[in-house]
């Protein structure tokens, strides 16, 4: 049975390659960056609107994002391949305003 994203982010198991893949995913799902708009602390999982079990680590670039705080609409960017967190951008309107 495959492993549900809880577990995952919590188990001592051996994993295999794409249930470490996931995992990897999942913990930067969780970790909280600063919203782009608002400046207030964010995680993807919380932006998604889902519960962490709900929440689609496979294709999370595919998720719609809205800051809880402020309600802007957010976009996933990793600013380096491989880097363990990610950083946000206002979906509409973001590139004229980048400091
Ligand atoms: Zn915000």
């Amino acid at each position: 049975m495959p492993y549900t994203n809880s577990e995952l982010l919590n188990t001592t198991h051996l994993l295999s390659g794409v249930d470490k893949q996931r995992r990897f995913l999942l913990k930067i799902a969780t970790t909280p960056t600063t919203c782009a708009s608002c400046g207030q602390l964010v995680s993807q999982v919380e932006a998604s609107g889902k519960s962490l079990d709900e929440y689609p680590v496979d294709d999370a670039q595919e998720s719609e994002f809205t800051c809880p705080h402020c309600h802007t609409k957010l976009r996933w960017i990793v600013p380096l391949m491989g880097s363990p967190f990610w950083m946000t951008e206002r979906a509409f309107q973001g590139s004229q305003e980048r400091k």
